[in-house]
């Protein structure tokens, strides 16, 4: 009896992990049409200074505009567009249309609203394809130097041997902005820090997440921006969500604020309806 229901239980599992790979194939086959029918949008966050007053920069992130499920956010499908490769696609679309919008803010206001896009270790071509078409790109669109914030995490820099270091240095003399996304969550080797010109470390939401409970939370974020600072690296607090974290945070002198508190991702025209179109107003 109990060898006939250990079959039962491993054909069940068997059964189920068979349709969880139809159905990964079919998110797969799913994603390749999204891009070529321009199914995947971009939203804007915008990123304030430190008394959550003005909104210096913005981080550009991708959703999926499904035809039948609705709007899809990242995780949903950027682990698996990882896995297949497609991310190299999906990284180009970011790219260009970041790019497009930056131009486009810019030419509507006169300012520099500083677009921050999201890069996955993977896109980075060790060859150095990749940085050139980030170049190409951005010249395209005559982009003012530093328009542009290239975000990466922690494990992406951590191997001081590989190719991808000199990649970032080449993106730095161009003028790109490099980012340290999820700071503080990845491994603790800090030599990174040390070998590249880091514009922005942003701390992790988790670390923001517990100031108000927790000391040792802030303790943590103490140590970060003053070892930041240090470095002349500024730094981003991720998912503020309370005036509590906000007022803890002001007392430390974190340079930017980005977070539910002041904004949640918007489509990009609200985002210029709020954040551009008024600048252009002021500074007319
Ligand atoms: P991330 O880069 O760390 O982005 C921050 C995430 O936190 C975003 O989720 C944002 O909507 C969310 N967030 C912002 N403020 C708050 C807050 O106050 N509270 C809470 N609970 N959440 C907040 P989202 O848009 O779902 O993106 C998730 C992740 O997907 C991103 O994390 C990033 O790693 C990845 N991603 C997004 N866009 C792209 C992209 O274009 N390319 C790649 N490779 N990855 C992307
Ligand atoms: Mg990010
Ligand atoms: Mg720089
Ligand atoms: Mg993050």
């Amino acid at each position: 009896l109990s060898k006939s229901k250990g079959r039962n239980r491993y054909e069940f599992f068997s059964h189920a992990i068979e349709e969880q790979a139809i159905e990964k194939r079919r998110l797969i086959e799913e994603i390749r049409l999204a891009l070529k029918l321009n199914q995947f949008v971009l939203f804007y966050q915008p990123i304030f200074d430190q008394f959550g007053l003005k909104a210096e920069k913005a981080e550009a992130l991708i959703r999926w505009n499904h035809p039948q499920r609705g709007l899809i956010g990242p995780n949903e499908f950027i682990p698996v567009a990882e896995q297949n490769g497609l991310i190299e696609d999906i990284g180009n679309w970011v790219r260009d249309q970041a790019i497009e919008d930056a131009a486009y803010f810019y030419q509507l206001s006169g300012n520099i609203m500083q677009v921050s896009v999201n890069t996955s270790p993977l896109q980075i071509d060790p060859s150095g394809l990749w940085v050139d078409e980030w170049i190409l790109a951005c010249n395209k669109h005559r982009l003012p130097r530093d328009t542009m914030i290239i975000e990466v995490t922690e494990n992406t820099l951590m191997d001081p041997d590989s190719p991808i270091q000199q990649q970032m240095q080449r993106l730095n003399h161009y003028g790109i902005d490099i980012a340290i996304d999820d700071f503080g969550v990845g491994y603790s080797s800090l030599a990174y820090l040390q070998r590249l010109d880091i514009d922005i470390l942003k701390i992790d939401r988790s670390f923001i997440q517990h100031m108000e409970t927790n000391e040792s939370s802030i303790a943590l974020v103490r140590a970060i921006i003053t070892m930041a600072h240090h470095l002349k690296v500024k730094v981003v607090a991720e998912g503020v969500e309370t005036e509590g974290q906000h007022k803890l945070l002001e007392q430390l002198s974190c340079d930017y604020l980005q977070g539910y508190l002041f904004a949640k991702p918007m489509p990009t025209q609200d985002f210029i309806d709020r954040y551009i179109s008024s600048a252009a107003l002021i500074h007319v």
